[in-house]
């Protein structure tokens, strides 16, 4: 918070050059633990970034995350383009995600206790890079993802159309 979306360039870029994670759960792991803010904002109880932005929130939100997207999959027919859901995979992918958070997060605020409840320590990544390029690096990892995964499905859409006219061709030869 208060730029969540941001967030979303990491899963996009991570699933462009690791294809074969879930994306849905690096989707949803990468702005899931911003539910703590707007949590804060609605009811006015916690903070902002308070003890779920840190290593506790990761534990506490990767098993949802992987089951929302299990959900996905299950209800929505994601293996026409996206890797078949795997367990392990989706967990690693909702782990790396929630992480990811945590960490852009502990680099923007003073007030984030990464590695909570092993430590109480406050802004232990802040200022490790500065604040501009944060956003730099998000912002170029949305860029960049969204090339390379429309480049990926132009190929195979390229690919599927080859192969179809080709089975079209051998098709009439044996007419
Ligand atoms: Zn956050």
């Amino acid at each position: 918070m208060p730029f969540t979306p941001i967030h979303l360039g990491f899963a996009i870029f991570l699933f462009s050059v690791l294809p074969f994670l879930d994306p849905i759960a690096l989707l949803i792991g990468t702005v899931i633990i911003d539910l703590e803010p707007i949590f804060y904002l609605i009811t006015g109880i916690g903070q902002m970034h308070g003890i779920m932005h840190s290593t506790l929130g990761v534990l506490v939100f990767f098993i949802p995350t992987s089951f929302i997207s299990w959900l996905c999959y299950r209800f929505v027919k994601l293996e026409k383009f996206f890797p078949k859901f795997n367990i392990y995979l989706s967990l690693l992918s909702g782990i790396v995600g929630l992480f990811s958070h945590v960490i852009f997060d502990g680099i923007l605020y003073s007030e984030i206790m990464f590695l909570y409840p092993f430590s109480m320590q406050a802004g232990m990544l802040h200022n490790m890079i500065p604040y501009s390029a944060v956003y730099w690096i998000l912002g170029s990892m949305f860029i960049v993802g969204m090339l390379v995964l429309g480049l990926r499905y132009y190929l195979r859409y390229l690919q599927k159309k080859k192969s179809t006219k080709q089975s079209d061709l051998i098709g009439r030869e044996d007419d």
